[in-house]
Parts: C-alpha cells; structure tokens; sequence
C-alpha cells in the first residue's frame, strides 16, 4: 500500500488546490437593494428581495418596486446567469461542485470495453489496476489495445471516502479556515456528513468565522444529507455521462424520475437529464463517423481475405453486406442500439469524416470504359506530363529524377522518330486515340486471383464507395497507371529491329486507376 499512498498524496496535493471555487462575499446584498432580474421569457422584473426572501432551491420573493407587489420568481423562470448571481450573493455554489481531478490510465481492451483508474504495478504479462473502491484488479496484458494517460474525475478512480481520509491526513486541520477548507473539499466529493462536521468544527473554533455562510451552507448540506441518496444518483448519472456511458445515465435517471416523482431534486434531474441528451446526440454524431469507417474498412477486408471468392461474388457482397455490417459493429462498440448509428449514418446533414479513398487500382479496366471514366474531375491536358512524372507513393528522390530524365528522352526519340520538322512536336502521350480497353489477357478472374488483400481491398472500397448512397463521394480522380506511367501502351523491339507498341497489360490501354475519394 505504501506505493498507493505516495501516489495519492502527490494527486491529492495536486487535487485539492483545483478544487476550490472563488467563493462569493457571504450576505453582502439583500435588505434594500434594488435588483433587475431577468426572466427567460424576456421582460425584467425591477425590485427588493424581502428579508427572508431567499430559499435556495426554489428561487426568491421580490418586492417590486413600481407597486409593492410581492411576486415569488423561481431561479428555473430567471435567465441562469442572474439565477446565478443571486445564489451566489447567498453564499450557494452552482450545483455541480467542480470535480476533482486525477491523472490516470485509459485502458482499453481488444474487445472494445475501457477501464480508467491507475497502474500501480505491471510487468511483461500482466497489470495491476486500480479503478474505484475495492481491491486492484490484476489484468492479462494480452487483451489489452492501449493504455492511454488521461485526466479524469477522482470519483471514477478513487473511493470518496478513501480520498477524504487521506486528505485529512494531509492537512491535519486546526484553525476555523483549516476545517471550512476541508468542508469545501469534502463538497466536491459530495460527502454532505464530513463536509457538515468540518463545518460544525470550524463555527465550534471561532463562532464570528464566516458566520453568515456557514450558517447557509449547513442548511445546504442538511438539505443534502436529506435528499443524499438522491443526489448521489444524479452525481453518478453524471460522471457516467463523463465517461461517454450516456444510455446507462439516462436509464438510470429515466428510472429516478419515475420511481420518485416528489423528490426536491426532480428539476435538477430533469435538468441533467436533458443535458446529457443533448450531450449524447453530439458524441454519438461525432463518434458515429469515427468509428463507421473503421468498421466498414474491417468488412471489406474479411471479404477481400476470402481466397475462394470471386470478383463479382466479393462486389456483390460488399453492396449488401458491408453497410449493415459496419452498423452493428458500431453500435456494439459503441454500446448504443444499431438503429442509433444508422439514423446518424443516413442522416443527409451527418458529420464527414477525414477524407477516405479507394482506388480500383490495376482493375479499373473491369469497369469497363464508361465505368472507369464517369465522373472523372476533368483534367488539364498540358499537366498530364506532370501527372505521369508524379511520384508513386514511397518513390525515392533519385527514383524520380530517374523517371523524368527517361521520360524525356523517350519523348524525344519519339519526337525524332516521327521526323517532323518545325512546330513544337508533341511528346506521344497524347496519341490520337484515348483511353480505350484492349481485348487482352488476363480475364477479371485471373486478375482478381493474382491482387493481394490490401489490392482487393483498395478496389473493394472503390466499389462499396460507389454503391453506397450515404458514403458522399466528392471528387473522382485518375492516377496514371504505374506499369506504362499513364501512356496506355509500352515500346519494345520485334525481331526486324523495328520499334512497336502493344497495350499496357496492366490497364489494358485505359492509362490511368480510377481512385475514388469519399468522406
Ligand atoms: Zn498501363
């Protein structure tokens, strides 16, 4: 245990100084003055808060100032910023006390699920983790993905109670600020009981200390005490919230809301409930995105993988498998229902992901003429020598120097061959005809055969992309073909010592891979 102190007590250190809040002045307004409160429907209302006007979990009473009405303003009517101001005028912090922060592991484990707490021991096989209250748990380091370092809520890692002895432990408190200080931290761990002695101590010390808020903040952390069991569900709702398990939040305030209909912390359930709602929606957007395409790629490649296969059985496996296979591996990850992703999924104003792509690579000609040329971004004649010379992926410096220096002097043979005098004689990349497809070996199926899974899944991903109404294609491009550098055709010398020019039996004549980009 002694590693597990030293580790808590540089934490807590840390730890303590986040989590105290600037505190407001206690009881410095009331009593005559006037307010302007701002209520949510838009109008004001100008006025004096009566002497015992105030009750913190309901909202005020004003006596206003054009007629002496008296009118009860609940804090939920005003706008939160003045709801705030006023409470905090009466010595109340917003709800959420600021959590406490720790540095801690993320693991996470090749079936999907996390972890976050600490490592306090590991070697070669196996960690040992400390996550919540309780014992370590000894974890096989064989099913783990990653461990990840991340700053996370003291409540998801440590026993409250256990923080709260350790910290007494630290500071030792002796004077009246010592104790109000440990009844602020104990707030932040939503322990009421400690937080109401450390008070009680503190007046017990020096009954003029803060009077006027520790007086307010007893009856709050009675109040507390009172509906703890409540308050402790709605804090727990919330840091599941904070570690991305939204559904389970939700249930389990769906379940408070409807067993206890008259809690006095029916609004701030309600109120919490919505925010993670709205929380959930945006993560499962962004996420749903994320994790989509990972998904897709890994069914397209289970298919790319079988070897029995076919060209056409793989195409038509990937138009109707791979989008519903992607949704359900998705949710499960996810841990949401499949019918969540898909609702995201097929939402035309969906997130775009960062740019994918898919290149039909060496069978683009199986597309056939018309196939491989649809949608093409049109390109500029006068850079297709650029484009030719471009550098394949991994292509060395020299390589590529290489490259342009044969390529010139092709062209300039070419030039000379053909013998023509004046006029800038056009190298032969632009040959008469275009791209075409030559009725040459190999047939699809001994082309498919000979790709390799990462080749079959490139060309797979081209299809899905392009049968996939959802995945918003927004640009098609040609890259030229790699074996014939986009001119369609190779030169080789017959018998008679006579230069010709055959198909390139890699496109087949077509010149280029159709690459489709997707997001
Ligand atoms: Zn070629």
């Amino acid at each position: 245990m002694t590693h597990v102190s030293k580790l808590l007590a540089g934490l807590l250190l840390a730890g303590s100084i986040a989590a105290l809040p600037a505190r407001a002045a206690p009881g410095e307004s009331d009593g005559d003055e006037v307010q302007v409160i701002r209520l949510r429907v838009g109008t004001e209302i100008v006025g004096v808060i009566t002497p015992d006007g105030f009750d913190e979990a309901r909202g005020v009473r004003v006596r206003r100032v054009d007629d002496d009405a008296l009118l009860d303003i609940g804090f939920d009517q005003m706008l939160p910023e003045d709801a705030r101001r006023i409470r905090a005028a009466h010595g109340y912090m917003p709800d959420d006390p600021d959590p406490i922060l720790v540095d801690a592991m993320r693991i996470k484990f090749l079936d999907g699920s996390v972890m976050t707490g600490v490592i306090l021991e590991q070697d070669s096989d196996t960690i040992k983790f400390k996550h919540g209250a309780g014992a370590p748990t000894v974890l096989k380091r064989s099913g783990v993905r990653s461990v990840e370092p991340v700053k996370v809520d003291a409540l998801e890692v440590y026993d409250p109670e256990e923080l709260y002895g350790r910290e007494l432990a630290a500071r030792n408190p002796a004077t009246a600020l010592d104790h109000y200080n440990v009844a602020l931290y104990c707030e932040s761990l939503q322990l009421w009981a400690h937080a109401k002695e450390h008070l009680a101590k503190a007046a017990e010390l020096d009954a003029s200390f803060k009077a006027d808020l520790v007086g307010q903040k007893q009856k709050q952390y009675e109040r507390r005490i009172e509906a703890g069991e409540d308050s402790e569900l709605i804090a727990k709702a919330q840091r599941m919230a904070r570690s991305d398990q939204y559904d389970a939040a939700l249930a389990k305030l769906d379940e408070f809301l409807k067993a206890k209909p008259g809690s006095a912390l029916r609004p701030d359930a309600e109120k919490v409930r919505g925010r993670i709602a709205k929380a959930r929606e945006h993560w499962l957007g962004e996420q749903t995105i994320v994790y989509f395409f990972t998904h897709v790629d890994r069914a397209i490649r289970k298919i790319a993988a079988e070897p029995k296969a076919t060209a056409k059985e793989c195409r038509k496996r990937v138009e109707t498998e791979v989008t519903k296979a992607a949704i359900d591996t998705t949710a499960k990850y996810l841990k949401v229902a499949p019918s969540d992703v898909q609702r995201v999924w097929e939402d035309a104003k969906r997130q775009t992901a960062s740019p994918h792509f898919g290149s039909y690579g060496s069978g683009t000609w199986t597309l056939g003429l018309e196939g491989a040329m649809k949608g093409l971004t049109p390109e500029d004649p006068n850079k297709k020598a650029d484009a030719a010379a471009k550098p394949a992926k991994d292509e060395s410096l020299e390589d590529r120097i290489k490259k342009l220096l044969e390529e010139k002097k092709k062209a300039q043979e070419e030039a000379q061959k053909k013998g023509k005098k004046g006029g800038p004689q056009q190298p032969n990349k632009k040959m008469a005809s275009g791209p075409q497809i030559a009725d040459i070996p190999p047939t699809e199926e001994e082309w498919w055969v000979t790709l390799t899974i990462d080749e079959k899944t490139g060309y797979l991903t081209a299809w899905w992309a392009e049968h996939e109404a959802n995945a918003k294609l927004y640009r098609v491009d040609q890259q030229p073909c790699v074996t014939c550098s986009g001119l369609g055709s190779l030169r080789y010398v017959n018998p008679d010592g006579q230069e010709m020019a055959k198909p390139c039996p890699r496109c087949k004549g077509l010149q280029f891979d159709r690459v489709v980009r997707f997001h």
